[in-house]
This record gives C-alpha cells, sequence and structure tokens, in this order.
C-alpha cells in the first residue's frame, strides 16, 4: 500500500511538472467557455435559421474559430458577424458559412475549390465534410498564416496556393463543388471550366450590390443559376491591383 501511495505521488508530482495545475485548469475552462458559445453560435445562429443538415451542424460544433481568428478578437470568435482578420480582410459571419456549405450538399469524397481562404476557418468547415480542399489565396501572409493554422489542427486534406483565384487551381481540376468567398463583379468563366459536369458552385457576385448565386453544371458545359440571397463580402480583386 505504502509503496503504492509513493508511486502515485511520483507520478503526481510528474504530472504536475508538465502541466503546472493553475494553467491546466485556466486552459481547460476557457476551452469549456469556448465550446459553450460555439453550441450557442450553432442553435442560435446556425439552426434557427434553417441551416439543418446534421453533417454541416456536427462540423460547426466541431471546428473551433477561435484558433482560426486573430487573438484580439478571440472573444468575439462565436459572435453573430464577420470579424477582421487583418490585411483588411474578414473571416465571414458563421451562418453565412453554415449556409454557403449546406448548399453544395458535399460528399465525403469530394473535391472541393474554395477561393479566398482568408483565416482557413471555412476551409477547415469544408475539409469536415469533403474527401480533398484545395484553396487559393491572394495574400501571401494569409495563405502562410492559413496554412500553419490548418497544419496545426491535422487537416491534411486541404492544401492552400498562394494565388490569383481568378485562375482557380488547374492542376487539380475538375472540382466536385466550388466556393467563392470574395465577391467578383461577374461570375469567373474559368472557375466554371474547372468544375466538373454535375458540379455545384456557390459565389458572391456583384461589385456594390452582390448576391449568393448557385450554379449547376450540366451535361454539355450548360450552366444553371439560382440566386439565394444579397450579402455582403470583401472584393475579388485581381492580381496587381482590382
Ligand atoms: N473564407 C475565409 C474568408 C474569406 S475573406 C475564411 O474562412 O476566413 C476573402 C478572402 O479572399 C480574403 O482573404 C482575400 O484576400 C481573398 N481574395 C480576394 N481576392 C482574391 C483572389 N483574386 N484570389 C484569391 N483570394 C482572393
Amino acid at each position: 500500500m505504502k509503496k503504492c501511495m509513493k508511486t502515485m505521488t511520483a507520478a503526481a508530482l510528474l504530472f504536475a511538472a508538465a502541466f503546472p495545475a493553475s494553467f491546466a485548469s485556466e486552459n481547460g475552462d476557457q476551452e469549456m467557455t469556448f465550446r459553450r458559445r460555439r453550441e450557442k453560435m450553432v442553435k442560435e445562429q446556425i439552426k434557427a435559421r434553417g441551416v439543418d443538415d446534421p453533417r454541416v451542424i456536427n462540423a460547426m460544433l466541431k471546428v473551433k474559430r477561435h484558433l482560426f481568428v486573430p487573438e484580439a478578437v478571440k472573444g468575439a470568435a462565436y459572435s453573430d458577424r464577420p470579424l477582421p482578420i487583418g490585411y483588411g480582410q474578414t473571416i465571414s459571419q458563421p451562418f453565412i458559412v453554415g449556409y454557403m456549405t449546406q448548399a453544395l450538399d458535399l460528399d465525403p469524397a469530394d473535391r472541393v475549390l474554395e477561393i479566398g481562404t482568408g483565416s482557413g476557418y471555412q476551409a477547415a468547415v469544408l475539409a469536415e465534410l469533403a474527401g480533398e480542399v484545395y484553396s487559393v489565396e491572394i495574400i501571401g501572409e494569409l495563405a502562410e498564416q492559413a496554412r500553419r493554422t490548418l497544419e496545426r489542427r491535422g487537416y491534411d486534406n486541404v492544401k492552400v496556393k498562394y494565388g490569383d483565384g481568378y485562375e482557380g487551381w488547374k492542376e487539380h481540376a475538375p472540382y466536385d463543388a466550388v466556393i467563392v468567398t470574395a465577391a467578383p463583379p461577374q461570375i469567373p468563366e474559368e472557375l466554371i471550366r474547372q468544375l466538373r459536369t454535375g458540379g455545384r458552385m456557390i459565389v458572391p457576385a456583384g461589385r456594390f450590390y452582390q448576391e449568393l448565386v448557385f450554379i449547376t453544371k450540366k451535361a454539355g458545359g450548360r450552366v444553371e443559376r439560382k440566386k439565394l440571397m444579397p450579402v455582403r463580402f470583401v472584393p475579388m480583386v485581381r492580381s496587381g491591383g482590382r
């Protein structure tokens, strides 16, 4: 018995040395708070507004949005709005992420192209639902940062490229789904080209007035468009200026 106690004490000490008690519990408390906020966000902002695909709901419950935003806005990570992520860009409002993701109706084997990696949050949500995600970002620093965040979170099915989204990412085309998270004045033809027949694409199109457009590519390259709702995204810029 005594020997057993001794062993336990040694083990406890070792543990304490590795994780100082105060730090461990503080971190645990914080994670708990964020988890509660995430559950509340999903219930009140996502489900209550009609995004109810259980796979999308699970993905949004799982991805820790607070780990994708800058430290300064971490406390607002689960609030009902877009947030600044630096370089004049924003991470979309959680509802928009859920809505666009649900619209794409992803299959676990799907290959998805995202334009506008930003923080990498949308890419992570997509990665929970699809097989492979390819994401293009025009701001080098954001691309690098998102790549690191995604790597740290273990998303090895996401690849991030620093480049111009108007060109898509030809090497991995055709895609089952394309999601554009910055607004081009017109729907970029090249992105439709990189969509497979039967593929789906969602894009906020327009310069001043923007509308979320859902596209299905039919046999023979015919394109079916459906307007979903008015939105407000940062502009999709052209490399070397607008
Ligand atoms: N999906 C992101 C939010 C996107 S904000 C997230 O989950 O955080 C829009 C992003 O599109 C910005 O990071 C912006 O730099 C990028 N962007 C704008 N024009 C682009 C272009 N032509 N090609 C690729 N990315 C572009």
